[in-house]
Parts: structure tokens; sequence; C-alpha cells
């Protein structure tokens, strides 16, 4: 919700042009004229019992409709009231009371004033005389759509905020207590505000990538995508991306200081779109990670795999004796079998952590997984085969 003001001082009906003249048409219990509006710049005296912060008055301004809106809302949800609309078009808003005509004769009017550029409330008749009932653990009025109103400076400041600290968020502020799937709603609403949605992230990424390489000009990135059909037509204005792969230019250059080795590895994706994004990193003299390629991909199949070391090979190390670290994934180690040969004089080794991983998810045994990384990282041969034998013949024979 954005205030813009809360009282104007020199609020003043005569130069006020509000585009409200159809306000009759659309509802005979509405019969408000604009130049009988009584502009009241105080509190009305039902709302002073209210609690601070989320109080109506008229004179009170907004930016937008949608800020009015929010606003009965709050005051609504805080204060265990409830109201339908009555009007709602773009330069006017009508809301009564649930209960208007059953014992209770709120109604509030608000309007965009031309002159102003602002929202503004310009009449509430009555005060919630109907009996308030926080029994409830919800309001009609707490959607997700509000929700993400309440939590949208939070979440930039933490996008992985759990959903149950929104779920108290909403507590805190207005004694509801929503349900996990509307505060889930709520955040992927408020995320997509933010950093806008799935299609529009991905309709952004070459322009992304371009002002990259603009402004760090020997970036490498390479796309693979297809043609888009609908309905058996090709749509030329769209393509569908399939793979992007691309390598930063400091990186790259970072690269020729590190130690020669590439260490490989893929992590699938969640939320709406899954994929793979493969990863090539190096170490620094102080055994730091250096990152040296990046690409996103169907899956670590063997034909992704391919397509990353072809590149990789192509765009980013071409230098020779590269020692390729990798963990003992089928398609990779089925692209390793295409692709190695054509980088000049490099090797291929196993991770020695990937192994000792896997071999423990198998035997279940933290002693044993920590003997077989000694195995792996130690220089000599015949100790190398005694930690081996010990394991063999007393844990897995
Ligand atoms: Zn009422």
């Amino acid at each position: 919700m954005s205030i813009i003001r809360d009282i104007v001082s020199d609020f003043s009906d005569e130069d006020d042009i509000d585009l409200c003249d159809d306000v009759n048409e659309e509802d005979d219990d509405v019969n408000e004229e604009e130049e009988d509006v009584e502009i009241n710049t105080s509190q009305p005296d039902g709302l002073t019992t209210l609690r601070n912060g989320y109080d109506l008055f008229v004179g009170m301004q907004f930016e937008s409709k949608e800020a009015t809106i929010d606003a009965i809302k709050q005051f609504h949800i805080h204060n265990s009231f409830d109201y339908v609309v009555k009007i709602s078009r773009p330069h006017i808003f009508v809301a009564q009371c649930k209960h208007f005509g059953a014992g209770c004769e709120w109604r509030v009017r608000a309007s965009f004033s031309v002159k102003r550029d602002v929202w503004e409330i310009k009449k509430i008749d009555g005060t919630h005389t109907c009996v308030s009932t926080i029994v409830s653990q919800d309001h009609s009025k707490i959607n997700s759509s509000f929700i993400s109103n309440c939590i949208i400076n939070l979440v930039p400041e933490d996008p992985g905020i759990p959903i149950k600290t929104l779920v108290k968020e909403i507590v805190s502020r207005f004694g509801y207590t929503v349900t996990y799937r509307k505060a889930w709603t709520a955040k992927q609403l408020a995320m997509s505000r933010i950093y806008g949605d799935w299609e529009e992230s991905y309709n952004e990424l070459p322009r992304w990538m371009n002002v990259v390489q603009h402004f760090a000009p020997g970036t490498i990135v390479r796309y693979e995508a297809s043609r888009n059909y609908v309905n058996g037509v090709e749509d030329p204005s769209a393509f569908i991306l399939n793979r992007v792969f691309w390598a930063f230019k400091p990186c790259i250059e970072g690269f020729a200081f590190c130690k020669p080795i590439l260490q490989v590895d893929g992590t699938f994706l969640t939320e709406k779109y899954t994929g793979t994004l493969l990863i090539a990193s190096s170490q620094d003299g102080n055994r730091r990670i250096f990152p040296v390629a990046f690409a996103i991909v169907e899956g670590e199949t063997k034909e992704a795999w391919e397509w990353f070391f072809y590149n990789l090979r192509t765009f980013v190390t071409p230098q020779p004796y590269i020692c390729i670290i990798s963990d003992r994934d089928t398609g990779l180690l089925g692209a390793l079998r295409t692709e190695l040969p054509r980088w000049c004089n490099s090797k291929s080794v196993y991770c020695i952590r990937y192994l000792a991983s896997n071999f423990n998810k198998e035997f279940k045994d933290s002693d044993l997984k920590e003997k077989v990384i000694q195995m792996g990282i130690t220089f000599f041969k015949s100790f190398m085969f005694g930690i081996y034998s010990y394991i063999y013949f007393n844990f897995i024979n």
C-alpha cells in the first residue's frame, strides 16, 4: 500500500474534477453526486477506536486504484469486518458493508482525481455497527494477491524466506492464520512481480546475454534452439530454447592462472521448467573454486555432455594437458569417450568424494566412506592397496 498523503490540508472540492459521471448508471444503491460530496478531512468518530495504521478517512489519497482497494481491505481485515464491491470501474470504486441494510450502513466511495492525478476516498457513510467475528481463522479478503502485497518487501530481502515465516507475518499483522497453500501462492505471485514470471525470464535471456557480451567483450554464449510451431504452422517470431552455454570473459582469462584441472558436474533444476545446470570449475592457487563455464541443458544426457565439452574445448579451454575430474555419470562417461580424444593430451580422472558418496549410498557406513577417501588420496600404491584389502576383507567380502 502506498499512501501519498494521509491528510490533505489544502483540499478543496471546487477544483476537483472526478471521472465519475457513470456512478448512477451502475448501481441504484449508490446515489452520490459529485457536488453532494461532503469533504471531511478529520477522522470519522467511528474510526477513532480502530488501531492506527489501518484507518480509513475522507481525504486519504493513493497512487493507484489497487493501493486504494488494498487500504480498504487492510482496514476490514484488521478490524474483522467485511465488505462487498458495488462499483469497480477504471475511475471509481464503491463498496459497502457485507451487512448493509441489515443493521449496518457503512459505505465508502473512492475515485480518481484527474487534476491531482491521485485516487482519493471521497465519502464514507456511517460506521460499521455490524458485529465483528474474530472466530474465523480466515477472511474473505485475505487472498493470495492481498498477501503478496503484504510480503512484497520481505521477498527481495530473502528470496528463500520460508512459507511458515510468511504465515506468521500475516498472523502478526492481521490476526488470521492463512493456509500454507495460500501463502505459497502469494510468494510465487510476489516473486513474479519482483523478478518477472517464467516466460518473461526466458524471453529476457538473449537480451541479458547480449548485454553481458557488450560489457564483457569476449564472453562466450552459444545457443541451441528449435523452431516454434503453432498448430503445425511455424511461428517465426519465437524460438524454443533447447540449450544455452556461456562462459564469462574474466573466467576464461582467469583459467590460465588456475591449476590445469576442470571439475565438471551437473545439478538438476526445479520449479516450473526443469532441466540441468552443467558447470565446469577449476581451482586457483589457494585451492579456491574458480567457475569457468556453465550450461543449461535438458538433462545429463550423453548428447548434452558432448555439446558442453565441445563448446568448452572449442571456445573456452583449448589448452593442452588439462585434467578433467568427474563423477561416474553414465551420460558424462559416454560423452568423454567421444570428446576426450579431441582434447590435446588431456586426462580424465574421477572425483574420490563422488565415488565415496556413491559407495556410502550402497553400504551406508561413514567409517568405510572415509577409508575409501583415504584410499583415493594416498600417493603410495602399496599403502592404497593395503587400505583396499582391509576394506574388502573386513567389510565387503
Ligand atoms: Zn458493517
